[in-house]
C-alpha cells in the first residue's frame, strides 16, 4: 500500500510509522554518540546501560525488576527478535495459538521453523477479547501462544485478568507465551497498561517484546528489546547471535543517553496523550459520516468499518481509494481477517496529515452516498 500510495501521491495511512519528528534531545544524542566516536560493534545482547533502562522501565510500569544482565536483549527491533525467539522455541510439527486478526510476522516465522500457526479470534461478537476461544485452543499439546497488546491491527488492549486467566489455564504445561508490547505504554482513556511482565504465571514462561522506535517517533532505528527468564532469554540469544549478532551502537548509545534525561522522562509520560488527542482528532473529524468505528483502545491505529458505505471486499476498496481519493489505508483483511469492509489508519501523523485524510475520508462517504 505504501508504494501504491506513492506512485498516486496518496496521502500514506497505511503503514505503521509516525510522520512525527522524534524528540530534539534524541537526535542530538545520537549526533553526539557520532561524533564520540561510538561506531563498533555493540555487546550481542545490547549496551549495559540501554539494558538497565529497559529492566528499569519494567520494574517501574509493572512491578517486576529483570535482570539486565540474564533477562534482557536489544535487537534490531522488536521484529528481529520475536522473529528469533521463534526460531529458538518452534520445531517442525509444533503448534503456536495466534489470535487473528494479527501482526504479520508470526505466521511466516512460525512456517519457517516448521511449525504451524492456529488462530482463534481476537474479539468475540460484542467486539471484546475472547478468553474462552483463546483458551480452548490452548490444550497441553500447543507449543506456544502469541500475545499483542495494545494490539495492531485492531487497536483493542488485553482486558485485566485475561493474563490471569491464561495463566491459570496454563498453569501445569511447558506452553511458552510470546507478550508483543510494542506499544505498551500507548494506552487512551486512562485504561491500565497491561504487561506479561506484571503477571506473575505468564511472566515465567514467557518473554515480552518492545520496541524504542514506537516509543520516539524513531521506527526507521529499528531496535527494540527482549525480556523474559534468563533460562528462555538464553535460548532466545542463541539465535539472536547468529541472525543480528548485535544492533546499531551509537543508536543505542544515544537511547541509553536520552532515555534517562527529563526530556526522554516527560516524552514518555506524554505519548499516550498526545497519541489519544491524534485519535480524537480523526474520529471528531468523521462524526456524521457513514464511517463507523469503535475508538481505539490503545497504540496508533484506528479502525473504521465501511460497511455503511461500501459491500464486499477490503482489498478492493483500500486499493481504489488510494488511486481515486488520495488516501491509503491497510485492509484488515492483510492480517489473517476474512474480507471485510474494514480499514486500519495510522493516526501517528501531524494535526495537518490528519485533517486531509478526514476530508477525504468524507468524500469518500458522501461520493458512495450518490
Ligand atoms: N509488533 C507489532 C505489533 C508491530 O506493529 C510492529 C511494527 N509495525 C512490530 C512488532 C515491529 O517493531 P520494530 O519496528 O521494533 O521491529
Amino acid at each position: 500500500m505504501s508504494a501504491l500510495a506513492a506512485e498516486h501521491g496518496a496521502l500514506n495511512l497505511a503503514q505503521g510509522f509516525p510522520n512525527l519528528p522524534p524528540p530534539e534531545g534524541l537526535v542530538e544524542a545520537a549526533v553526539r554518540a557520532l561524533r564520540a566516536g561510538v561506531h563498533q560493534y555493540a555487546p550481542m545482547a545490547g549496551r549495559p546501560d540501554l539494558r538497565e533502562w529497559v529492566c528499569k522501565h519494567h520494574s517501574e510500569r509493572h512491578g517486576y525488576a529483570y535482570s539486565p544482565e540474564h533477562e534482557c536483549t536489544i535487537g534490531a527491533g522488536a521484529s528481529s527478535l520475536l522473529f528469533a525467539a521463534i526460531q529458538a522455541f518452534i520445531h517442525p510439527g509444533d503448534t503456536v495459538v495466534v489470535q487473528a486478526p494479527a501482526y504479520d510476522l508470526y505466521g511466516p516465522a512460525v512456517k519457517l521453523a516448521g511449525g504451524q500457526v492456529a488462530e482463534v479470534p481476537l474479539l468475540d461478537s460484542d467486539g471484546q477479547w475472547d478468553l474462552s476461544s483463546l483458551l480452548q485452543a490452548c490444550t497441553p499439546q500447543v507449543k506456544m501462544v502469541v500475545l499483542n497488546t495494545p494490539h495492531n491491527p485492531t487497536g483493542t488492549v488485553c482486558p485485566p485478568g485475561f493474563m490471569d486467566a491464561l495463566a491459570a489455564h496454563l498453569s501445569g504445561t511447558d506452553t511458552l507465551v510470546l507478550s508483543d508490547e510494542v506499544y505498551g505504554p500507548i494506552v487512551h482513556d486512562a485504561r491500565p497498561e497491561v504487561s506479561l511482565a506484571g503477571c506473575p504465571g505468564l511472566r515465567e514462561r514467557g518473554l515480552a517484546f518492545g520496541s524504542f522506535g514506537k516509543l520516539l517517533q524513531a521506527t526507521g532505528w529499528k531496535i527494540g528489546w527482549a525480556v523474559g527468564p534468563a533460562a528462555l532469554t538464553a535460548e532466545l540469544r542463541k539465535v539472536h547471535q547468529y541472525d543480528v549478532f548485535s544492533t546499531g551502537a551509537p543508536l543505542q548509545a544515544a537511547l541509553a543517553d536520552f532515555l534517562p534525561t527529563p526530556e526522554g522522562q516527560e516524552h514518555l509520560s506524554g505519548l499516550a496523550g498526545m497519541y489519544q488527542s491524534k485519535r480524537d482528532r480523526l474520529l471528531a473529524g468523521l462524526q456524521g459520516t457513514a464511517w463507523r468505528h469503535v475508538p481505539a483502545e490503545g497504540g496508533f491505529f484506528q479502525v473504521l468499518d465501511a460497511s455503511g458505505i461500501i459491500d464486499g471486499d477490503d482489498g478492493h476498496w483500500a486499493r481504489q481509494w488510494t488511486r481515486t481519493h488520495g488516501i491509503a489505508t491497510i485492509p484488515l483483511s492483510a492480517f489473517y481477517a476474512p474480507p471485510s469492509p474494514m480499514l486500519r489508519l495510522c493516526f501517528a501523523k501531524d494535526d495537518a496529515t490528519i485533517d486531509a485524510a478526514v476530508d477525504r475520508l468524507r468524500h469518500i462517504a458522501a461520493d458512495h452516498a450518490h
